[in-house]
């Protein structure tokens, strides 16, 4: 998963975008104004930043300038509005990498934070994973069997990327949780991780009761098997 952090004080806007970027291996961590940005960047670790223009305790632009002061190359990239296009220079000169305009379309972003990503020398990500007869597409969030797509939830979705990465490894519960739902304020324990296993389960299985590729590890966790 890939550390993003998120800047914006639309929280609609906000909440769409947190979940479209999960859906495509994004771990979003996020704030809604320049104070809450500036705490939570001291303290994480962020492979990309997308930084909303404008706050309301100031400008995304000036948070830039202050990153690129105390030496962090970190990509980043604006999210304006459309009467802000006409100062986009001064947040490009300031050491951003990238903008887009609102409204924009959710899967030119990802490929922009792809392609900013791959620029700043990170392993261009693989597009596709394949295991146990699934044909998942990252960027387009699609799991398919047998060229059939299978429904799956944001955090079905996420929960098989994670064990399929892993394929062959057993992972412990407390482990999915951490990679999965933490930082992100969401409250899931042991219980709803069972629940979303079992559901996963249901889809990606041909017979969910006698399972060859989502194993549960007893008194551990789970392991994804991907020839069986
Ligand atoms: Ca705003």
């Amino acid at each position: 998963m890939t550390r993003l952090f998120l800047l914006e004080d639309d929280e609609a806007l906000a909440e769409a975008l947190a979940w479209a970027l999960e859906k495509n291996d994004f771990a979003v961590t996020r704030a809604a104004t320049l104070a809450e940005a500036r705490k939570l960047l001291a303290g994480g670790d962020f492979a990309l930043l997308v930084l909303d223009v404008g706050l309301p305790d100031g400008s995304g632009f000036g948070l830039c300038r202050e990153l690129r002061a105390a030496g962090s190359a970190v990509p980043i990239l604006f999210l304006t509005a459309a009467d802000e296009e006409v100062s986009i220079i001064r947040g490009l000169d300031g050491g951003g990498d990238d903008y887009m305009t609102k409204p924009f379309q959710l899967g030119e972003l990802c490929s922009r934070l792809r392609a900013l990503l791959r620029r700043a020398g990170g392993a261009a990500a693989p597009q596709t994973l394949r295991s146990g007869g699934l044909v998942i597409d990252l960027p387009g969030c699609r799991v398919t069997r047998g060229g059939r797509t299978l429904e799956l939830t944001a955090a079905e979705y996420r929960l098989l990327c994670l064990l399929v990465r892993h394929a062959g490894q057993t992972l412990t519960r407390r482990a999915i949780l951490d990679e999965l739902w933490d930082g992100t304020g969401d409250f899931v324990d042991d219980n709803t991780l069972s629940v979303y296993v079992r559901r996963l389960r249901s889809k990606v299985e041909e017979d969910p009761g006698a399972p060859r590729h989502l194993l549960t590890v007893r008194g551990f966790g789970y392991r994804w098997e991907g020839e069986a």
